[in-house]
C-alpha cells in the first residue's frame, strides 16, 4: 500500500494546540522526524508536515489532532502510477483523467472537493499536470505526454501542449465575471462572438432584456446564462461547463441543457460538471464518477453510460472494478414520502391573498401548512416565490387577504451573508441562543449535518457548499415551528442534497415541526416535499400560486407547464426526464401522467 497524508491548512493551528500529532506519533517518539512543523519565516503560520515515505499509517495523529486537520489514507501502490496531479506536500492529489469525446457530452459526477474542477482545468490546458512532482521537479510537457503514452488522453494533452486545440470554459464562479469585465452584457457577448450566434443564444437563454445592463448589475441566474451564452458563441473544439445550473430555475436549466446538447450535436466535444442529478442525467451521453476523499484525493473512473454511472454512484459501488467507495447505498422509495406521518394540526394558513409591488402582482390561492409537513414550492424565477415566503415568515404583509399563523418561523434566505470574521461555532451558537458545544442540539442537528469538524473555520472562508450547510443548520437550530428555506440545494453536491433532503424530512416528522421549501432541483423537491405549491405566470409581471396540492397533482401540473414527463428509474427509483417525443414521453402525455410515482 502507498500512504497519503493530507493536512487541511484551514484546520491545522499549531499555535492553538499542544502539538499532539508530533508528541504522539510513534515514529517521532522513536526519534524520527515523521511529523514536523513547516519551516515558515513567520512561525505563527507554520503547520504540520508529514513525511509520507516514513509514515506507517497507524492513524494515531488523526485521532490526536484536536481540529481533525489530518487525513491518513492507505491506497493501492499501483495507483501511484496513475497520479495526474498533486498540489503540494500533504495536499490534494488526482488520479486518472477523463478524455473528451467528439459529438458527445461527457458528465463528471462526484462530491465537492473531489477534483472535478482540477480535471476541467487540466483538460482545458489551464493547469499542466505535474504527475505528483510539485515544486522544483515539475515535469516538462514532453515528459507528461510520454507518461501518458498508449492511453487515450495522450492525444488530447499533446494537442493542448502544441496549442492545436481551442477550448471554451464556462467557469463555476460566474460572479467573478463582473469583477473582471466592466461593460454591458451585450458588449461581453460581442467580444467573444466567434460564430455569429451570440444574439441567438441570448434569445434562447432569455437574456434579451438584460443585454443593455452592466454585467455587475445582473442577477446570479442572468450571469450564469450570460456565461453559458459567451462560451457557446465561441468557435472552438472543446466546450467545458462547470455547474451551469446554479442560480437558474427549472425552465432556464432545461434551456441551458438544450443549448449544451446542441453544441455536442454539431460534432463538438463537451464536458460538464453538475450537481443537479436530473439535469446531469438529461444532458450527458457518458459519465465518469469521481470518488475518493474530498479535500484529500480523487480518482476518476472509466467512462460509463449515464444511467449506469448514476446508479453506481448512488450505490456507492463501481462494479467493473469492484470498488466500494461509500459504505451505504442511496435508495429512493417511489415518491410516497411520509404523507401518512403528517399530523392534522394546522400551524399556518392563509386565505386567497394578493400582493402588488413595482409593476408586479402576486395572487395566491388559500393554502395551509400542517404539523409534520414539508411543503415544496416550485416555479420559474421572478413569479413571487420569495415574496410568498417573506409573507409566511411574517416579514411582509399582503395587500388583500389574511395570514393566520400560529407559529414561530425560522427563515433561511436564498442569498447567504458570508462576511463574518468569526467562526462557525459562534454562528451556530448565536442561532441556537446559547453555546452549541455539548448541547442537546449537537447530536440532533450539528452531527448529522457533519458540521462539528467545521467549528473552528472562519465563516468568510467557507466554500459555497459549507456555507449552505451551516445556514441550513442555523435555520434549524432556531426554536421555531415552521422552517422556511429558500434554495437549500444551492452549492451542495449530490450526496449532500440527498443527505439534507432526508434529514429535513426526518427532523420535521420526528420533532413535530413543519417546513416550507423553495427549490429548483427536481430530485431534491421529489425527495423532500410531501405537498406542493406551484407557481405559474409571467416572470416579473404576474405570479399565480396554487393552494397546497398533493405531490402527485403538483408535480403533474408543474411538469405539464414545462412540457416534460418524468419516469422512475427501475433500479434506483430516482426521477428521470423522458427524452422529448420518445414513446414513453408521448404515451405519458396522452394519459396525462407527467409525473410517474
Ligand atoms: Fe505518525 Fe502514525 Fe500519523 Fe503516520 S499516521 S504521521 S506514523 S502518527
Amino acid at each position: 500500500m502507498h500512504r497519503i497524508a493530507v493536512i487541511d491548512k484551514d484546520l491545522c493551528k499549531p499555535k492553538n494546540c499542544s502539538l499532539e500529532c508530533i508528541a504522539f506519533c510513534p515514529l517521532n517518539r522513536d526519534g524520527g522526524r515523521c511529523i514536523t512543523l513547516s519551516d515558515e519565516e513567520d512561525r505563527s503560520k507554520a503547520i504540520a508536515v508529514i513525511d509520507e515515505d516514513i509514515c506507517n499509517g497507524c492513524g494515531i495523529c488523526v485521532k490526536k489532532c484536536p481540529f481533525e486537520a489530518i487525513t491518513i489514507i492507505n491506497l493501492a501502490e499501483e495507483l501511484e502510477e496513475r497520479k495526474v496531479h498533486q498540489y503540494g506536500q500533504n495536499a490534494f492529489r488526482l488520479y486518472n483523467i477523463p478524455v473528451p469525446k467528439d459529438n458527445a457530452v461527457v458528465g463528471l459526477l462526484g462530491r465537492n472537493g473531489i477534483g472535478k474542477s482540477t480535471v476541467l482545468n487540466i483538460i482545458a490546458g489551464l493547469l499542466k499536470p505535474n504527475l505528483g512532482r510539485y515544486g522544483n521537479g515539475e515535469p516538462s510537457w514532453d515528459e507528461v505526454i510520454e507518461h501518458f503514452r498508449g492511453t487515450a488522453v495522450k492525444e488530447h494533452l499533446k494537442a493542448i501542449a502544441e496549442k492545436r486545440i481551442r477550448v471554451a470554459m464556462k467557469p463555476q464562479q460566474v460572479y467573478l465575471i463582473a469583477k473582471v469585465f466592466n461593460g454591458t452584457a451585450r458588449e461581453l457577448l460581442a467580444r467573444y462572438d466567434e460564430n455569429g450566434s451570440a444574439e441567438h443564444y441570448a434569445k434562447r437563454l432569455a437574456l434579451h432584456e438584460s443585454l443593455e445592463r452592466y454585467v455587475n448589475e445582473l442577477s446570479g441566474g442572468e450571469l450564469q446564462r450570460l456565461a453559458v451564452a459567451v462560451a457557446a458563441s465561441k468557435d472552438v473544439d472543446l466546450y467545458l461547463f462547470d455547474e451551469p445550473s446554479s442560480y437558474n430555475d427549472v425552465y432556464q436549466r432545461l434551456e441551458v441543457a438544450r443549448v449544451i446538447n446542441e453544441i455536442a450535436g454539431k460534432g463538438k466535444s463537451v464536458m460538464i460538471v453538475e450537481h443537479d442529478l436530473t439535469m446531469l442525467d438529461y444532458l450527458s451521453d457518458y459519465m465518469h464518477i469521481l470518488y475518493g476523499e474530498p479535500g484529500a484525493y480523487g480518482i476518476v473512473s472509466d467512462a460509463m453510460s449515464t444511467n449506469t454511472a448514476i446508479n453506481e454512484f448512488l450505490q456507492g459501488y463501481i462494479s467493473t472494478i469492484n470498488v466500494r467507495f461509500r459504505d451505504r447505498a442511496f435508495r429512493f422509495e417511489s415518491a410516497t414520502s411520509g404523507e401518512d406521518l403528517i399530523m392534522e394540526e394546522v400551524v399556518a394558513e392563509y386565505t386567497r391573498i394578493e400582493k402588488k409591488r413595482q409593476g408586479f402582482r402576486l395572487v395566491a390561492d388559500c393554502a395551509r401548512v400542517r404539523k409534520g409537513e414539508v411543503v415544496g414550492i416550485v416555479g420559474a424565477n421572478a413569479l413571487g416565490k420569495t415574496t410568498l415566503m417573506m409573507m409566511i415568515a411574517g416579514v411582509d404583509k399582503p395587500d388583500d387577504g389574511e395570514f393566520r399563523i400560529n407559529a414561530r418561523i425560522s427563515y433561511k434566505p436564498q442569498y447567504l451573508e458570508q462576511d463574518y470574521e468569526y467562526d462557525v461555532r459562534t454562528l451556530l451558537s448565536e442561532a441556537y441562543g446559547k453555546g452549541i458545544e455539548g448541547s442537546s442540539a449537537e447530536p440532533l442537528i450539528v452531527e448529522p449535518l457533519r458540521l462539528k469538524k467545521m467549528y473552528d473555520k472562519i465563516v468568510k472562508n467557507l466554500s459555497g457548499g459549507e456555507l449552505q450547510k451551516v445556514a441550513i443548520a442555523s435555520c434549524l437550530l432556531r426554536d421555531a415551528d415552521i422552517y422556511a428555506m429558500d434554495e437549500p440545494s444551492a452549492f451542495l453536491d449530490v450526496e449532500d442534497r440527498i443527505m439534507i433532503a432526508r434529514f429535513i424530512q426526518r427532523f420535521v416528522k420526528g420533532q413535530g415541526r413543519s417546513a416550507v421549501i423553495v427549490d429548483h432541483d427536481m430530485h431534491m423537491v421529489d425527495m423532500v416535499a410531501d405537498t406542493l405549491i406551484v407557481f405559474t405566470g409571467i416572470p416579473g409581471k404576474e405570479g399565480y400560486a396554487t393552494g397546497t396540492l398533493s405531490k402527485r397533482d403538483g408535480m403533474n401540473l408543474f411538469l405539464k407547464g414545462l412540457d416534460i414527463t418524468f419516469r422512475r428509474d427501475e433500479e434506483s427509483k430516482r426521477p428521470r426526464i423522458n427524452k422529448m417525443h420518445s414513446r414513453l414521453d408521448r404515451m405519458q402525455k396522452e394519459n396525462g401522467i407527467y409525473y410517474s410515482i
